[in-house]
């Protein structure tokens, strides 16, 4: 039997059956909890006028999204600001933060997955209407709690709103974007499901990022796989398979609650609540407290990002669990649309068609590696010339000032090439500086230890001296009669002759 939950709700385009209530609620309380909320009732409601019931100004830190997508986005604060025009930063500018509860509400709190909605809340005084924006909804057990910011200089007494009617609308855009990849999630995971690929966990950006969202699988897939099951998604789709949602009361969920995917997931504090099962009609049923768009026609299109398994293999690149990234609605299509562009704008850069983008980036791939072997083997060459042209005897310096050789690796095969024929006592100095490029390279070797290192100190000193006002220029160690250091800074005429005075005292020594 399927009960009916008074009050109705205004009409939308969502059939009646989508919501199908499977116990009684006569006894509910007028405020609705969360899982019973208008819209986890009615995806398609974009506003409702309902009464307030508490406010409290907010002792919550600034409210931040969980997972990636609070890194990669700005918060959802300053996206409902900036919908609402108040494009407001310091707390000075932004007025007070409060925490309003309410009979019902077309604010999605987050949940399984699910980022919360933002939206506006329009409270009607003796003379003019305030449009206060939500900036985000949270859930606290069974209650949903509306972050509503007040600016400053708004004239609305919130401690008295308690009791009296307020309107709210949800942010349609962002909750369309969230809606469409949360209902393109459970289809894409029950298309898996059939494939022996059980979802591990999900997760999604929340909006208005572009970024894909992803469900975690035991295994990678092929190219051939992904593109198969994004036929299949998107063939469900083409067909507006039907989606709607079966309300229990929690502890009676019937036969197969502890299977679900997400049932899992349920959150140890909501208890006392509602069950609700997503079911796509033939495809899946799943536990789930988001809002699920009424038929897959909503979800549009779906994407699966090809996976790093190479394009031609047959075989998946990981046996562990490993993500699968997805977009689905119309972040599919922003998504394919800078990719589009990003596409285009690469095939400039190199000055081909986007078509012939692929071959051309493997044949520059394959000059490289042909130029780096030879780059490779002409600095070797160049090492053991100038490693065996320098003094055996004494200390022989070698400076250097070209990019490519300004690096540890060449001087040290000079170095180890040098040593072949030095003499016991010879040391060798290498330095190399590029002009108007910091730090310079220095390196120091001998087959005596002690005597190498009485070298390096001298020329760490005299190199430190050039100018005592920048500190100490030169830093690094060394042992086992190998020295080498960096020296910041300009290398110029002075740590020429720094070096030089070093070079000239240590052989006279
Ligand atoms: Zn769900």
């Amino acid at each position: 039997m399927i009960y009916t939950l008074e009050p109705p709700l205004p009409k939308t385009l969502t059939p009646a059956d989508y919501e199908r209530i499977h116990f009684n609620p006569a006894e509910l309380p007028r405020k609705r909890i969360v899982g019973l909320l208008a819209c986890q009732r009615d995806p398609l409601l974009q506003e409702l006028t309902t009464r307030v019931v508490s406010v409290a100004v907010s002792a919550a830190p600034p409210l931040a999204q969980k997972g990636r997508a609070k890194k990669k986005d700005k918060s959802s604060s300053s996206a409902a600001s900036s919908i609402n025009g108040t494009g407001a930063n310091t707390p000075a500018e932004q007025g007070k933060l409060w925490e309003v509860e309410l009979e019902d509400t077309v604010i999605f709190p987050e949940g399984g997955g699910q980022p919360w909605d933002t939206g506006v809340m329009y409270v009607t005084g003796a003379n003019e209407t305030h449009a206060l924006p939500i900036e985000g909804c949270v859930r606290r057990k069974l209650d949903a709690v509306h972050m509503v910011r007040v600016p400053p200089g708004a004239s609305v007494d919130m401690a008295a709103l308690p009791g009296t009617d307020v309107r709210v609308t949800a942010h349609w855009e962002r909750r369309m974007d969230h809606m469409a990849m949360h209902t393109g999630q459970h289809l894409l995971s029950a298309v898996l499901d059939t494939r022996e690929l059980p979802t591990l966990s999900w997760a999604m950006p929340a909006w208005p990022s572009t970024e894909a969202a992803y469900i975690e699988l035991p295994r990678a897939l092929t190219w051939a796989e992904a593109a198969e099951v994004e036929g299949e998604c998107n063939r469900r789709i083409r067909e507006s398979v039907r989606v709607w949602i079966d309300f229990n009361m929690q502890g009676d969920e019937g036969v197969d609650g502890e299977s679900d995917r997400e049932n899992r997931g349920i959150p140890t504090d909501y208890t006392g609540g509602v069950i609700r099962h997503c079911v796509i009609e033939g495809i899946d049923r799943n536990a789930c407290c988001g809002t699920q768009c009424p038929d897959l026609s909503h979800v549009g299109f779906l994407h699966i990002l090809p996976p790093s398994t190479p394009h031609a293999a047959t075989e998946p690149s990981s046996r562990v669990p490993t993500r699968l990234y997805f977009v689905a609605g119309p972040r599919a299509v922003s998504h394919l649309a800078l990719a589009s562009r990003w596409l285009s704008q690469a095939g400039q850069a190199i000055g081909v068609s986007r078509a012939e983008l692929v071959p051309r980036i493997e044949k520059i791939e394959a000059n490289r590696y042909d130029t780096d072997a030879a780059a490779k083997s002409l600095k070797a060459e160049l090492a053991s010339l100038v490693g065996g042209a320098a003094a055996k005897s004494g200390v022989a310096w070698v400076h250097r000032a070209e990019k490519s050789t300004h690096d540890y690796d060449f001087m040290g095969m000079a170095a180890a090439v040098w040593n072949g024929g030095a003499e016991d006592g010879a040391v060798i100095v290498f330095t190399s500086a590029l002009p108007g490029t910091s730090p310079a390279l220095l390196m120091v070797q001998g087959k005596d230890e002690a005597r190498s290192k009485s070298v390096f100190d001298a020329l760490q000193a005299a190199l430190n001296g050039v100018d005592p006002d920048a500190g100490k220029r030169v830093k690094g160690g060394g042992a086992r009669g190998r020295f080498m250091a960096k020296v910041d800074g300009k290398w110029g005429k002075r740590e020429t002759e720094a070096v030089q005075g070093v070079v000239d005292g240590s052989a006279r020594a």
